[in-house]
């Protein structure tokens, strides 16, 4: 049979086959990734062939066979050195980035940040400008200019409100047959959102941070849910964000979709946009058809590993 992986407890996956039923698989057999050290060989997401084993109790089982070619999936590092990776979620459609100007501040730096690693993750971006309630009208202006600069990079941007439900429905429109990903800062209001979205499901996120402030160390699952309008979220609950890709330097303007569009007018093949001579993106820059701030994002991520980026990353 064929199904797709809701929730991982470690050796257990709860699978929901084609039919809509759910067993309660183990594995059999190594399943690895070429070149990275995987502590989960089974991740949330990932579509899988499984054979059935009977039933224990309500409960039917399985064991699975194989796992199909991930489209894409997210993972985070250990700390310590062994480097191990633990791949959180796989084929996910589209993340959406929830920012607001203040109550918290979302900087384009951490806007930019987001987008590199979901460039290089392979996933679709929509950035949602969410407590558009708020604002007032200089602030209104300032939206209006962040989501005219990322539309123009070619990243869909809706201005919302979780709370009143502004533009709530194209969210919900744009989520029909996809799983997504909400991420973003703490208190920018995914909860609320997606409250909205289905008053119903009740996601750990609530539990979770209570449990952090509590000062306890909780290994936290990824877990995915379907919605009742034909769309499944995954929920990381406590891993907040999207982790930290390791990137070379030269691949990082290539993350840069503005940037990669030139980099074949610059003088070098190799360019990295730097103090090389005629190069396409740095003229771009100063002819105003680039913006600073995607330039200056892309230094301090040249630069090497922005400490509070990965703080806001991880923690909520
Ligand atoms: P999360 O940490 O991202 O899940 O954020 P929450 O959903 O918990 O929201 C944080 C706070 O912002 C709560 O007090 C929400 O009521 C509030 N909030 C969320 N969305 C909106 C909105 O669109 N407008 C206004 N005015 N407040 C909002
Ligand atoms: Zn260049």
């Amino acid at each position: 049979m064929k199904g797709t992986v809701y929730k991982s407890t470690g050796s257990w996956y709860l699978v929901k086959a084609e039919d809509g039923k759910t067993y309660n698989c183990r594995i059999k057999g190594k399943f690895r990734i070429k070149g990275i050290k995987n502590t989960n060989p089974v991740a949330v997401g990932d579509k899988v062939s499984f054979d059935t084993e009977g039933q224990q109790g309500e409960e039917q089982q399985g064991v699975i066979k194989k796992i199909d070619e991930r489209e894409n999936y997210i993972i985070r590092k250990s700390v310590n050195l062994s480097k191990q990776t633990h791949i959180i979620a796989s084929n996910i459609d589209q993340v959406f980035l929830m920012v607001t100007l203040n109550n918290p501040p979302t900087f384009t730096s951490f806007i930019d940040r987001f987008l590199v690693t979901a460039e290089a993750y392979d996933i679709k971006a929509v950035i949602l400008f969410n407590k558009i309630d708020t604002y007032n009208e200089e602030e209104t202006l300032e939206i209006k200019f962040l989501a005219k600069l990322y539309r123009e990079v070619g990243y869909e941007c809706i201005g919302i409100s979780a709370k009143t439900g502004k533009n709530v429905d194209k969210v919900r429109e744009m989520m029909l047959d996809k799983t997504s990903m909400f991420s973003g800062h703490s208190g920018t209001g995914k909860s609320t959102l997606i409250n909205a979205l289905e008053p119903d499901l009740n996601l750990k996120t609530a539990e979770i941070s209570e449990q952090h402030r509590q000062g306890q160390h909780t290994t936290t699952f990824a877990e995915m849910f379907d919605l009742s309008f034909n769309a499944r979220i995954i929920d990381t609950p406590g891993i907040k964000g999207f982790g930290v890709v390791d990137m070379e330097k030269e691949e990082i303007g290539d993350y840069f979709p503005e940037f990669f569009e030139l980099k074949q007018d610059c003088k070098f093949h190799n360019c990295l946009h730097l103090e090389e001579p005629k190069c396409a993106v740095k003229e771009a820059l100063e002819e105003g058809e680039i913006a600073w701030s995607r330039y200056k994002s892309y230094l301090q991520i040249m630069e090497g590993e922005d400490e509070n980026y990965r703080i806001d990353n991880y923690s909520n």
